[in-house]
């Protein structure tokens, strides 16, 4: 098997992977929190994730993979009741729009999807363990809090002067800096604000705190301790990193071998906020009239842990890359349904190199610029082939197959379905070509016009002609 290495936020190296089972690994990446459409921030994330998955399949390995839905916490009951609708009904709808958008990405589903509100028993046993420890503490407001005092080993991902702690500080939002780092709440008391969203407990009516699902689900799907964590570099603090003192002062075993997070998305060099107005949807882009796959080969296009800048530029070069693809793959089509058994010992070596290269790149921390130079380095030499007249046959369908492999990791040759002929446009491309063997010119020519409004050319090929958008 291929060897692999990952820069492990734990050790801030890059390292040789070794999963703890031979051939299974367990990978566990924090999802969305359903309240909202995800943006293409969040986006860029999970496109890294797949390309992760990918990458370890393509290397042999079979991968379970868990991503939760945060679908309680402070924004999700916030935004529920600003729409006067039940928790669940209003987060159904951002979990729904989540998996029309990966599939638009092409991103493989986890196997796994738990939600937040389904795991509040398991939940329970962690913070009761945590209770029986000594180190989570019920503090006057009613709400169940994570000591750190208590456990020494807190900031194992950001490092954290415990000299400069104030004893006692607490603090019970989800999110916060680095800066206010104080005991975390496990369990929060009910308030009045939370409406009907609570849960009984042995500290009282109340609700989880955001951290706590993902030590519960993680270790319910993938054992207490696993091979992969993942999120973005936002996630490190608080929420990984009371992540790990959570699991390990429950479980007292090492929750995650590797860690590895993706870098920032910008737009336009900027960070991207709803105040710069440079704030985008998936949908908000696919409306601009991009595709899902010109939108996917951006955000893998850069490796995970440079900050990725997006800009409408990156995706018209992204359309034209993905134009030399299609060239390329349509012509090995036609160059593959040439009769030639011969293969040619030179094909061979060229796409034996590819795969190589392609293999070494990703087994590079996921190199992803060396992985896309080897293929395009192939592409380059099987254009020459085919303009030597060489690469018929076996050679062509081999460079096919070679092909698929690539694409296996980076999901990108097969084009959009939007991409596809409508029936209509293929019924006057078919009639254009009939009233040419009719030698009704002037029919055919209309018709050509026709289709040139409506966005589709024509083009003859040796196996007749074939309608595509312009
Ligand atoms: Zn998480």
């Amino acid at each position: 098997m291929t060897t692999l290495s990952f820069h492990n936020s734990l050790t801030h190296r890059v390292q040789e992977f070794k999963p703890i089972a031979d051939d299974h690994i367990g990978l566990y990446t924090c999802g969305p929190t359903v309240y909202n459409f995800a943006h293409i921030g969040n986006f860029r994330c999970y496109a890294f994730e797949d390309i992760l998955k990918r990458t370890l399949r393509f290397c042999g390995y079979n991968v379970k993979h868990v991503m939760n839905l945060t679908d309680v916490d402070d924004k999700t009951i916030r935004g529920s009741q600003a729409a006067k609708i039940p928790l669940n009904d209003f987060t159904q709808k951002y979990k729904d729009a989540f998996f029309n958008d990966i599939k638009t990405l092409r991103i493989i589903p986890a196997d796994v999807y738990p939600a937040a509100t389904a795991h509040i028993p398991e939940m329970l046993e962690i913070i009761k363990a945590l209770f029986d420890k000594g180190i989570a503490y019920q503090a006057e407001d009613k709400s169940v809090y994570f000591s750190i005092a208590k456990w020494p080993r807190y900031g194992q991902l950001v490092h954290i002067d415990h000299d400069q702690m104030k004893a006692g500080a607490r603090v019970s939002m989800d999110e916060y800096a680095k800066e206010s780092v104080a005991d975390f709440a496990l369990w929060k008391a009910y308030d009045e604000a939370d409406g009907d969203v609570a849960w009984d407990s042995p500290w009282g009516k109340g609700r989880p705190g955001w951290h706590l699902e993902c030590s519960a689900m993680s270790s319910k799907y993938l054992g207490k301790t696993f091979d992969i964590h993942c999120g973005g570099i936002d996630n490190m603090f608080p929420h990984h990193e009371d992540e790990i003192a959570q699991s390990e002062a429950a479980n007292g075993v090492k929750f995650v071998n590797y860690w590895l997070h993706c870098a920032h998305l910008m737009v336009d060099g900027q960070k991207m906020s709803k105040s710069l107005g440079n704030f985008y949807t998936l949908r908000d882009i696919l409306e601009k009239g991009y595709t899902g796959r010109e939108i996917r080969w951006v955000l893998i296009g850069t490796h995970y842990r440079q900050s990725l800048n997006f800009s409408f530029k990156a995706l018209d070069d992204a359309r034209a890359s993905l134009q030399r693809l299609d060239a390329l793959r349509s012509r090995l089509l036609e160059n593959a349904a040439v009769a030639d058994d011969k293969q040619d010992a030179q094909v061979d070596e060229i796409l034996k190199n590819a795969i190589d290269a392609f293999t070494a790149g990703l087994a590079d921390d996921l190199n992803i610029s060396a992985a896309l130079a080897a293929m395009f380095d192939l592409l380059r030499e099987l254009n020459k082939l085919m303009d030597e007249k060489r690469c018929l046959g076996i050679n062509a369908k081999n460079a096919l197959e070679t092909i698929k492999k690539i694409d296996s990791v980076l999901a990108v040759f097969e084009p959009d379905q939007d991409d596809s002929v409508p029936p209509e446009i293929q019924k006057m491309a078919d009639d254009r070509q009939a009233a040419r063997k009719a030698k009704d010119f002037a029919t055919a020519d209309a018709l050509r016009k026709q289709l040139d409004e409506l966005g589709w050319v024509i083009e003859d090929t040796p196996k007749g002609p074939r309608v595509k958008r312009k």
